[in-house]
């Protein structure tokens, strides 16, 4: 080894050093939200809490980590589950069939669920100690009654679209922190949709729950890994 040699081989030793060293500070920085970033409080209602018509496990434990994070967001959007009654979605609208069975509809495959946040009903308001009192808009999803919607940019037939993704853009949004109810349907739609929009996007596990059927979490985020969306924690964002 040559004097150049060995002086390329002591830095590139002294790099590793010092970027294995840098590894932890990188870990613990936070992520600040700003003017251009929104949350999205996802179907965080009475219909998918512990007493509600389909209840997601502990779904109500979402509720003080949201409040918490909002805090940190000058932008906030909350969303609701909107059903008229006798909805496609819901397993009393076909004889026979019961909830959690599936049945094919115009758009595809469609998961039948218990009769749930109906149009108005004490079941689809929002939950009592949700406080969000600078949400500037709350946008409502699966009203069309022969079409789902668990995303809150496009329903099941994946045509229609609710208009939160003009509403985002006209207002300058670039970064999208989805959390709410339940991590496998409703947040993870809503999260890669608006990857698919075109924004940033996170998704802060702990402000999540989900549903579970047949692996259905796991498959979530893979499937939303895949599309770039971010998985984070509330302690990763900075108040
Ligand atoms: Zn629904």
């Amino acid at each position: 080894m040559n004097l150049t040699q060995r002086r390329t081989f002591l830095m590139s030793i002294a790099a590793a050093a010092a970027g294995s060293a840098a590894l932890p500070l990188r870990a613990a920085a936070k992520i600040k939200p700003d003017a251009a970033s929104v949350l999205i409080a996802v179907d965080v209602q009475n219909c998918f809490v512990t007493g509600g018509t389909l209840p997601v496990a502990k779904g109500e434990e979402v509720v003080p980590v949201i409040n918490r994070i909002a805090a940190a967001f000058q932008n906030i959007v909350v969303t609701q589950d909107w059903h008229t009654a006798g909805h496609a979605s819901f397993a009393s609208s076909y004889p026979g069939k019961k909830p959690f069975e599936t049945t094919s509809l115009k758009y595809g495959t469609q998961v039948l669920w218990p009769d749930h946040c109906v149009q108005g009903s004490d079941d689809a308001a929002l939950h009592k100690d949700l406080k969000l009192p600078t949400a500037q808009l709350i946008i409502r999803k699966g009203f069309h009654k022969d079409v789902d919607s668990y995303s809150a940019f496009e329903e099941a037939d994946r045509k229609t679209v609710t208009g939160l993704a003009g509403y985002l853009k006209a207002r300058g949004i670039k970064t999208v922190y989805v959390t709410g109810l339940a991590t496998d349907f409703c947040v993870a739609w809503t999260a890669m949709d608006a990857r698919k929009a075109g924004f940033e996007v996170y998704v802060v596990e702990d402000a999540c729950r989900g549903i579970d059927l047949n692996g259905s979490v796991a498959k979530a985020w893979k499937d939303m890994t895949a599309a770039g969306v971010k998985r984070i924690q509330s302690a990763d964002i900075e108040a």
